[in-house]
């Protein structure tokens, strides 16, 4: 937890293959980029950020980080990053103690929230909330309200890909049953319509051409994604939601396709109706590294 008036600051966002990383200005301008594959192991990640953050900035500034996996954000300690083998980490002080520099750590689809509204949300009030919903590997929202984050009491908030919704459907690797996430994921589209290249603009297409397969599993995707979107607007009543993550670099198809299916659950229903989801829905960019630059902002909360 830091707080910082100089202005330069550095976000950096750990993906599970690839770290981006920028510089921003005091009003979050974007003033340098950089990319690196992302390498296993803690001592890899700590000279990785550590490299990266001299690369961006000469001169000591201070550094957010985003990652993935349980994130202590008061310490700055990261545990199960499963992608990158790692267990446990004080990424914060270990980069603080190379860098001399204070730093933040934060859940990366917290920081991808805080980034998307920055950049996406347009014109909210100050006290407004704003529902970041990320169709990634995995399936999870970030809340920020009133410009700050929720996390909740153990930072599970928004944690809501591993609700359990259909008893009958697929085991979860968490250990339950029928999870959202188990249908309504970019890493759910991908194992249940495997296909060389991306895997959901190629199901749209194929179930736009009478695809019977693909239009049962187009169908069960768009069923979880639209209780997901109800589930986190229901809870939330945010001014605005964006969706975000891997599967939302279908576009505007993809935001079609969610705002269609939340029309047609509203035509039933009165309740539905007023509350009028399809007016909130955004897209989140996808030429700015907005989990990046959310890890920066991050740095203010
Ligand atoms: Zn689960």
């Amino acid at each position: 937890m830091t707080t910082t008036n100089r202005p330069y600051r550095i976000g950096i966002d750990v993906g599970g293959t690839k770290i981006a990383g920028v510089l921003i200005d005091a009003a979050g301008t974007v003033l340098d980029t950089s990319m690196v594959p992302a390498r296993a192991g803690s001592d890899n990640l700590i000279n990785d950020v550590v490299r990266m953050a001299k690369t961006l900035c000469a001169t000591p500034v201070p550094v957010g980080i985003g990652t993935p996996g349980q994130v202590d954000n008061v310490n700055g300690v990261v545990r199960a990053i499963a992608n990158l083998n790692i267990t446990e980490l004080a990424l914060g002080p270990e980069v603080t103690a190379r860098l001399g520099v204070p730093t933040h750590v934060e859940n990366d689809v917290n920081a991808a929230a805080l980034g998307a509204k920055t950049v996406d949300a347009g014109d909210v009030g100050a006290h407004d909330t704003v529902v970041f919903l990320n169709f990634g590997t995995g399936l999870a929202a970030g809340v920020v309200c009133a410009g700050k984050l929720e996390r909740g009491y153990r930072g599970a908030l928004g944690e809501i890909g591993h609700v359990p919704v259909d008893p009958n459907r697929f085991l979860c690797p968490c250990g339950q049953r029928g999870c959202l996430e188990t249908i309504a994921s970019g890493g759910a589209v991908a194992r249940l319509w495997p296909c060389d290249g991306p895997s959901m603009p190629n199901l749209l297409a194929k179930a736009s051409q009478g695809d019977v397969a693909a239009t049962r599993i187009l169908n069960m995707v768009t069923y979880g994604i639209g209780d997901a979107v109800q589930l986190v607007t229901q809870a939330y009543d945010p001014r605005v939601l964006i969706l975000g993550g891997g599967m939302c670099k279908t576009g505007r198809p993809f935001l079609e396709l969610v705002t269609r299916e939340l029309q047609r659950r509203q035509e039933g229903c009165h309740f539905l109706s007023t509350i009028d989801i399809p007016s909130r829905l955004r897209l989140a960019s996808t030429d700015q590294p907005l989990g990046a630059i959310g890890a920066a902002l991050a740095l203010d909360e």
